[in-house]
Formats: C-alpha cells, sequence, structure tokens
C-alpha cells in the first residue's frame, strides 16, 4: 500500500488490456512510465490527475505502425511530420516508423538520416524512427547506416515508382542479405517480381480489376521466393512488407516451418476492402501490391489468424490529391499509396468485429507485434515499468469517416464515406496526454537499441 497520497502524477481507472485481456484495473503513471497496476477492487490509487474511463471505453496500449511513409524534406506537399504524426495521435498511434523513401534525400545515407532527423525534430506529435534504404549505390555501406541507428533496411525488387531509390537485382538482393546478415542487421523487402509485372503490363485505364491482372500475385510469390532463398542462403534476417497475396502464405509459412527468419506484415486496406468493391475510376484505392478479392482476404485474416502472417501495419503513402486523381481515373497513371494512418485501428476493428475477431487480438496484431519486431522495449504492452503510450478507445462508437477532416496533409482517403466503429477519444504519449490540433510536439526521435 502506497504511504503517501498524489504519488502518481496520473492515474486512470477503468477496464485496461492487460497481458492480452480487458479488465477493470488502475493505471499508476509517473512522468512518462507506467509505475503500478492494481485491480479496480483494491484501494483507489490517487493520483494529481484522475481519469475515469467511462463505460464505453477501453485503455489500450499506443499503436505501433512499423509502415509509414512521411515524404519530408523534399516532396513534403505529399505528407510532412507535423501533419503525418497529428493523424497518428488522433488515431491512437503513438510511435511510427518512416520509410526510407519518397523524401528527398531518401534516407540512404547517415547524412541522409540526419537531413530526416532534423525535419522530424521540428514538429513531431508521436515518437518517430527510421528505417535505411538498400539501393544499388548503397550497398557496401549499409553498417554505417545500421550504426547511427536505424531500425534496419528497405529494398524493392521492381521499379518503386520514384527514380532517386532504385530497386535491388536479385543478385543485387543477395548481397544486400549477405552484408546485413554480417552485422545482424534486418532487411525489409516490398516483394513484387519485375519479370512479373513486364510481362503482365497492361493498357490500364478506369477498370479495377484490370489493374489487379497488371500485378497478378504471381508477382508476389516469385519476390518472396527470391527473398527465401536469399535468407536461406546468407542467414540474414528479413522482413516481407505489404503482403498482398494469400498465395503466399504456404510458401511462408512453410519457410518458417524450416526455422528461417522471416517475418510478414499486412495492411488495413487489404484487410477490409476488396476488388469487388472498388467502383471505376476510384484512384484513391490504387496501392501496389493491389487490393485482391474477397476470397484473398479471407485467407489473409486466416493468415493472421493462426501465425503465418505476424502484424498489421498502414504502409500510409499518400501523396497530393493531384497526383492521386492524375489521369482522370486511370489506374496506371494515378499514384499508388492509401492514406490510412489515423483509420488503421478503427478499419482493422470494424473488419474483425464482423468476423468475431476479439480486439485483444488486432491490439496484438497493431501494437504488441509491432512494437516487438522493431525492438521497442517497453512499448506495445500497458506493463509496470513500460512507458506510459495509452489510448482510450471506445469500440462500438460509430465513425463517419469524412476525409475533409482527416489530419494527414492532402484530404484523399481509401475510406472516405465509410462508416466504421471504434473512436479513438484520447491519446497519451509518455504519460501525457496529446491534442492533435496543437502546435505541441512532444514525440520523441527514435534509434534502435
Ligand atoms: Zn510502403
Amino acid at each position: 500500500m502506497d504511504s503517501m497520497t498524489d504519488s502518481y502524477d496520473l492515474v486512470i481507472r477503468g477496464t485496461v488490456l492487460l497481458e492480452g485481456a480487458f479488465r477493470p484495473a488502475q493505471v499508476a503513471i509517473v512522468g512518462d512510465s507506467v509505475v503500478r497496476i492494481s485491480d479496480a477492487a483494491d484501494e483507489d490509487l490517487e493520483g494529481a490527475e484522475v481519469r475515469v474511463l467511462a463505460d464505453d471505453e477501453l485503455l489500450l496500449p499506443g499503436i505501433v505502425d512499423t509502415h509509414v511513409h512521411i515524404n519530408e524534406p523534399g516532396r513534403t506537399e505529399w505528407e510532412g511530420f507535423a501533419t503525418a504524426t497529428r493523424a497518428a495521435a488522433a488515431g491512437g498511434v503513438t510511435t511510427l516508423i518512416d520509410m526510407p523513401l519518397n523524401s528527398i534525400p531518401p534516407t540512404i545515407s547517415v547524412a541522409a538520416l540526419e537531413v530526416k532527423r532534423a525535419a522530424a525534430a521540428e514538429g513531431s506529435a508521436v515518437d518517430v524512427g527510421f528505417w535505411g534504404g538498400a539501393v544499388p549505390d548503397s550497398l557496401g555501406t549499409l553498417e554505417q547506416l545500421w550504426d547511427a541507428g536505424v531500425f534496419g533496411f528497405k529494398a524493392f525488387l521492381s521499379p518503386s515508382g520514384v527514380d532517386e531509390f532504385p530497386h535491388l537485382s536479385r543478385e543485387q538482393l543477395f548481397q544486400a542479405l549477405e552484408e546485413i546478415a554480417g552485422f545482424g542487421g534486418l532487411l525489409i523487402v516490398h516483394a513484387e517480381d519485375p519479370a512479373v509485372l513486364d510481362r503482365s503490363a497492361n493498357d490500364g485505364g478506369v477498370n479495377y480489376p484490370h489493374f489487379v491482372e497488371s500485378r497478378p500475385p504471381e508477382a508476389e510469390l516469385d519476390a518472396i521466393r527470391s527473398v527465401i532463398d536469399g535468407v536461406r542462403a546468407t542467414g540474414a534476417r528479413a522482413h516481407i512488407l505489404h503482403l498482398s497475396s494469400a498465395a503466399a502464405l504456404p510458401m511462408l509459412a512453410a519457410a518458417r516451418a524450416e526455422g528461417l527468419p522471416i517475418t510478414v506484415e499486412t495492411c488495413p486496406h487489404y484487410l477490409s476492402l476488396d476488388e469487388e468493391h472498388i467502383p471505376d475510376g476510384a484512384t484513391q484505392y490504387k496501392c501496389c501490391p493491389p487490393i485482391r478479392d474477397a476470397a484473398n482476404q479471407d485467407a489473409l485474416w486466416q493468415g493472421l489468424l493462426d501465425g503465418t502472417i505476424d502484424f498489421i501495419v498502414t504502409d500510409h503513402s499518400p501523396s497530393t490529391a493531384e497526383r492521386k486523381f492524375a489521369g482522370d481515373g486511370d489506374f496506371q497513371v494515378a499514384w499508388g499509396g492509401i492514406a490510412g494512418l489515423q483509420l488503421g485501428l478503427p478499419a482493422v476493428w470494424t473488419a474483425a468485429r464482423s468476423r468475431g475477431i476479439p480486439l485483444e487480438r488486432v491490439v496484438g496484431w497493431m501494437s504488441t507485434a509491432t512494437a516487438a519486431f522493431a525492438g521497442l522495449d517497453g512499448k506495445g504492452a500497458i506493463v509496470e515499468g513500460g512507458r506510459a503510450d495509452v489510448v482510450v478507445f471506445a469500440p462500438e462508437a460509430p465513425l463517419h469517416v469524412d476525409a475533409a477532416k482527416l489530419l494527414h496533409r492532402n484530404p484523399v482517403s481509401a475510406y472516405d464515406g465509410k462508416d466504421l466503429r471504434g473512436v479513438v477519444r484520447s491519446t497519451y504519449l509518455a504519460g501525457r496526454i496529446v491534442d492533435p490540433t496543437s502546435d505541441a510536439h512532444p514525440g520523441r526521435l527514435l534509434s534502435r537499441s
């Protein structure tokens, strides 16, 4: 029992996600940390501030999104640190890791990492870390960037969409894996095979299924097979980004069974949207690899439930509205990328809920597993001694999406007009409530520890 009253800065009382299950509890916070968790039935903990959750609210650990594209500097008009991190906070995301493209410079050298850090330090509302890039010209220098604190290296196996971030050939992929194995690093891979994409290329147009035909499952299968071969040959740790095609799941499960260190993620849009419901010309839904059919979506959920897919991240990758709608609905012309940072949690939860999958699992995939993947000790769960990054979430509250009201820079969303479930009522970062509409920037810069 505490001898002092008012010994805590903040006490939150209510239903809390603890060790994977919800129960009534009290969470006491001092400074940036959770220092004590006690049963709701115990004597009330006293704090300088006490928040009692409403009956429809739950306390979750902050979402950790390891796949976010913030395009500052260089393409800040697409997305910047201030806007992206405010959208993150509004969506319950307390930690994000930024991808090494589409900023200019891309994060492919220590000097470029310093440029990115300086940009982020000016105004991030949540904690931000960085991935480095493995491009043909940066091979041989990756360890320097690793030592500077990036969480790993991203590579493309097919054209990335921007000229300053070229893709690796199969031979260069093996070279990168060999190099990364040498210092115990991690390669994260956009896995679409360029030969399959070349032979599947079509004339585009406004028809969505026609676009999907230009990026078939075989492109993912062949590229993932290359990554698996490379991991087997080098012993390097690798991760498959944004898995869209469930046809690759047996191959990935077999690689795991073989003991290969390969992990895989998928995204909210693959789990909540499907080809059958994408209208002609609706290029807000364009991303690569593409959103596939409903049967594929069912199989992705199964992959999550059986553990073949490790976690869910948004792949928030916005552009200007002009680029997103370039080509008047022609899917080959419009920018490929979905801005989902603020809606990842409600979008996945709404889809999970309709399948009878509990919120505990969703949070496991979007916070606990992603924090563990990035090695972020003290994040991803509400525990004594952990970081006080917590979110007040009302899972049954309706959320009608109006793209114009989202906080990322350009008001385009694949979820515009949709009715979701789950409202983030408050986000606390390091024990302090974040106001996503203010200029305050309490976020820290994170380095791999
Ligand atoms: Zn991405």
